[in-house]
């Protein structure tokens, strides 16, 4: 067994290998661009060695500076982890020449799946089903077109060299083709420095699902069943889990025996994953080998009590595989949601930012449920521009898909993040979305969902009741403890006001204290207009995130924060603002003319931080709905931003190259 490893990586997946690495007694390298001097990952590592600048190709995708690393350090082998160096051959080919292990598999596994027109070649001829669709390579629009009235619309036009879910379109039509085949062709230049294209047809109601394979140097080769990642945006996972709920018995096991068909054909060792997009009646086609750990594997370890990473590390120091496919067992459903510093109301683009609070529910077992939360970051940490914005992986374990689920709603609901927007929201909304927990999924789970984008909702019903009550709770604790403030004149008489206003939005609820005194732990009965008697009880103590506590007995947390004169309250993707006033404060608040909000339908606002590649429009010009306004590239991905409606151009404010920030004004409209 190696002595000393080197972790070619940063963030949550890095501190992941490490995690392992020490379990199994081996010594840790990690290595850090000048951005990550003060990440978790450094901490965490035995030793740490500083790479180069903070753009990855100068640091993270230095292959130099990396084996010059390992000799400094004396490090054995290297993980490569996901994304960055973990399916690059070259670097593996390096290090063997070097006589440093690559803990992955053998660069020939990695050549031939790395490319996905090669891939799907090899897969065709080891049996493996394939998405129908032209084997060879797109030359230009015309031939997209023509190619793709053969394969018959709606096509997916893809980047052969692609990954992340970059560089690929859908199109419905010769239009869409053409226009899905330039801008695949030239995101796939920039973020791969690679535009072969090529087309296959796009699987309606697709769902995700894919075959960890776990393989050693002897030929042995064994699959750990399946991962559904169907909730996915610009077609990147966000929850994971294991097992589908889509899949029989009979299905698993013939996917399972392709992909590991498709192992032995390229000699595959090491843990690698086989993607397959599934259609509605079960038929399965090859999407991808990605020849590396997968961010989502967490949910194979929670449902087979394997980790993958020390079986990565005993294959790659020349052990046989441990176990045969009969041994591999699978108990209760496994959930992972990736939290990433992304707006989910705002098409889930971007954010960036300092993490001013940052605090997971606690890990570890509670009753017959697992939390698990895979992360590389900590209080205080910055979410930069220069690598992934993912935060943590939030994962849960329970004996059942439903209890999995409500597990990770109330995880969510105890995740403490602040300083930057993220998609908590979004996930615990899906967490109680009824198509979700019946588990019937599709990739367009997104789209068809929430077609006019998320936005999170009120409370209602039961909701809006345990807001209001919550609120009062807050206030009077928070009440009582300005009384005590130094300088205040006379002693708190113990005396409160029992009568009471919550207004939550537009809406007034008359809320009354029916019993009770206001002390920490609190215990009150209320009353609360249009519903019945309402106890609350709480030890909940100024400044705390989270407001937990029993109402009506029943456990509830609600994450709370302070805004003028008021409350923000949230919980299970729902939210409020509520402010509570005396009887007369409330009569003469409704009296208040309301603050209108400034229009901004005269304007195209850049909908994210980002570059803009190209303005498609002229002052003075008149143009026709769905007419391309302008592309702004954010994240490497190219957006193009649409006329919603006929208009004439007033002014244009941006030009090419132009670097602008969120809400920036591009242009405006007559
Ligand atoms: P998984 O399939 O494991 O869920 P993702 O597709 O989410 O992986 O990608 C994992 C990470 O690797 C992401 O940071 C993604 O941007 C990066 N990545 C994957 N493939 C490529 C590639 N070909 N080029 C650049 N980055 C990639
Ligand atoms: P990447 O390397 O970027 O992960 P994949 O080929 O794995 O690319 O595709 C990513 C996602 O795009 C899939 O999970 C699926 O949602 C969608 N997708 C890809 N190809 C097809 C297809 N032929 N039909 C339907 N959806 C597809
Ligand atoms: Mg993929």
């Amino acid at each position: 067994m190696f002595k000393k490893i080197l972790i070619a990586n940063r963030g949550e997946i890095a501190c992941r290998v490490i995690k392992t690495a020490r379990k199994m007694g081996i010594a840790t390298v990690a290595i850090y661009s000048e951005a990550d001097a003060d990440a978790v990952h450094v901490d965490m590592a035995d030793e740490a060695v500083a790479i180069g600048p903070a753009p990855a190709s100068q640091s993270y995708l230095a292959a130099d500076r990396i084996i010059a690393a390992c000799k400094e350090t004396g490090a054995e082998a290297v993980h490569p982890g996901y994304g960055f160096l973990s399916e690059n051959a070259d670097f593996c080919e390096r290090l063997e020449a070097e006589g440093i292990v690559f803990i992955g598999p053998k660069p020939k596994a990695i050549r031939a799946m790395g490319d996905k027109i090669t891939s799907k070649k090899i897969a065709a001829e080891a049996g493996v089903s394939t998405v129908p669709g032209h084997m060879g390579l797109i030359e230009d629009a015309e031939h997209a077109t023509k190619i793709a009235a053969e394969i018959g619309y709606p096509v997916m036009i893809k980047a052969s060299a692609g990954g992340g879910g970059k560089g690929m379109r859908i199109a419905w039509n010769d239009a869409e083709a053409r226009e899905g085949f330039e801008r695949s062709r030239s995101e796939a230049a920039s973020s791969f420095g690679d535009d072969r294209i090529f087309i296959e047809k796009f699987i309606e109601e697709p769902r995700h699902i894919e075959i960890q394979v776990l393989a050693d140097a002897f030929g042995n080769c064994v699959y750990l069943g399946e991962r559904e990642c169907s909730i996915q945006r610009r077609n990147q996972k966000i929850v994971e889990e294991a097992p589908s709920p889509f899949l029989d018995e009979a299905t698993r096991s013939a996917m399972g025996e392709q992909a590991v068909a498709l192992a032995k054909a390229v000699d595959y060792q090491s843990a690698g994953t086989v993607e397959f997009i599934v259609d509605r009646n079960r038929n399965f086609f090859f999407l991808e080998m990605n020849t590396r750990l997968q961010v989502e594997h967490p949910v194979t370890e929670l449902v087979t009590g394997l980790d993958l990473v020390e079986q990565m590390i005993r294959i790659a120091a020349g052990e046989k595989l441990g176990l045969a496919q009969a041994d591999v067992k699978f108990t209760g459903w496994a959930i992972e949601s990736r939290i990433y510093a992304e707006d989910p109301t705002r098409n889930f683009l971007p954010s960036i930012g300092r993490l001013k609070r940052y605090r997971p529910p606690e890990e570890g077992q509670g009753g017959d449920i697992v939390v698990r939360n895979d992360t590389g970051v900590a209080e205080g940490s910055e979410i930069s521009m220069f690598y992934d914005p993912m935060i943590a992986k939030l994962c849960t374990w329970a004996p059942d898909r439903i209890k999995a689920i409500n597990a990770m709603s109330e995880a969510l609901d105890r995740f403490v993040l602040d300083g930057i927007e993220h998609n908590i929201p979004f996930l615990s909304a899906l967490m109680r979305h009824p198509r979700w927990r019946e588990g019937r999924l599709s990739t367009g789970f997104i789209a068809e969902e929430y077609p006019d984008g998320f936005s999170v909702s009120p409370p209602d019903g039961e909701e809006r009741i345990l807001f209001c009550a919550a609120a009062l709770a807050v206030e009077l604790v928070r009440g009582k403890r300005l009384d005590r403030l130094p300088g205040r004149l006379g002693p708190p008489s113990g005396d409160f006001r029992r009568e009471w206003v919550v207004k939550l939005h537009e809406d007034y609820v008359a809320v009354q204290v029916v019993r009770g005194a206001v002390s920490v732990p609190l215990e009150l009965e209320l009353a609360v207009e249009g519903a019945g008697p309402v106890t609350v009880a709480s030890s909940w103590r100024p400044g705390e995130p989270i407001w937990q506590g029993q109402i009506n007995g029943n456990p509830v947390a609600i994450q709370i924060r302070p805004v003028l004169n008021g409350v923000r309250l949230s919980r299970k993707g729902r939210a409020a603002t509520l402010h509570v006033l005396s009887p007369r404060v409330a009569e003469l608040d409704r009296l208040m003319p309301a603050r209108r909000v400034a229009d901004s339908s005269k304007k195209l606002l850049c909908p994210m931080p980002g570059l803009v590649i190209s303005i498609g429009v002229k002052e003075g010009q008149e143009v026709k709905a769905g007419e391309v306004l302008a592309v702004v590239e954010a994240m490497k991905m190219e957006n193009v931003l649409r006329a919603e409606r006929d208009c004439t151009i007033a002014a244009v404010n941006a030009a090419p190259g132009d670097s602008l920030a969120v809400d920036a004004v591009i242009m405006e409209f007559a």
